[in-house]
């Protein structure tokens, strides 16, 4: 822990660090939502689309890291126990066990805008009173909002194609 870092935060500091390793727990269940999604994805464009829910999936991973690294610099301890994931979650874990590409789509999105809720109460929590924090949320709230829009145009590329038909 930097105890200057710490002490500039003004904020509740413990506090801070609890949601913190609650967007922590979601970060995890988003990589295994998208990284399992990628693997059984089936239907049309399912080749296009399960390369987007890997990319996704190395991004949320990412975002894991951001957070962990973070927490300790807080003087925090980053969930060490899987278990804790389902305790501490916001979003949950969407099961995918329809693998129809709009299925596992629409599980996904569901997913991201539940993420670009939580980072954006986050953002307001933080902005004055920690910068550092601030700008890493900042970082993750663009990529969740590139996540829902790719998503949502795969799907729309998906239903202009099946309407064709
Ligand atoms: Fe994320
Ligand atoms: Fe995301
Ligand atoms: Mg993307």
């Amino acid at each position: 822990m930097g105890t200057k870092g710490r002490q500039i935060v003004g904020m509740d500091v413990d506090e801070l660090i609890k949601l913190l390793n609650k967007a922590l727990a979601d970060e995890w269940l988003a990589y295994y939502q998208y990284w399992i999604g990628a693997k059984i994805v089936k239907g049309p464009m399912k080749d296009a689309v399960a390369s987007e829910l890997v990319l996704h999936a190395t991004e949320e991973l990412a975002h894991a890291d951001l957070l962990a690294a973070r927490i300790v610099q807080l003087g925090g301890t980053p969930i060490i126990e899987p278990k804790e994931w389902f305790k501490l979650t916001n979003c949950g874990y969407d099961a995918p066990t329809d693998p129809f590409v709009k299925q596992i789509l629409a599980q996904n999105i569901k997913g991201e805008q539940c993420a670009i809720d939580v980072y954006q109460k986050l953002q307001l929590l933080v902005r004055d009173k920690d910068p550092v924090t601030y700008n890493m949320v900042l970082t993750i709230l663009a990529d969740e909002v590139e996540h829902e829009e790719d998503l949502q145009s795969l799907d729309e590329d998906l239903d202009s194609m099946m309407m064709r038909k």
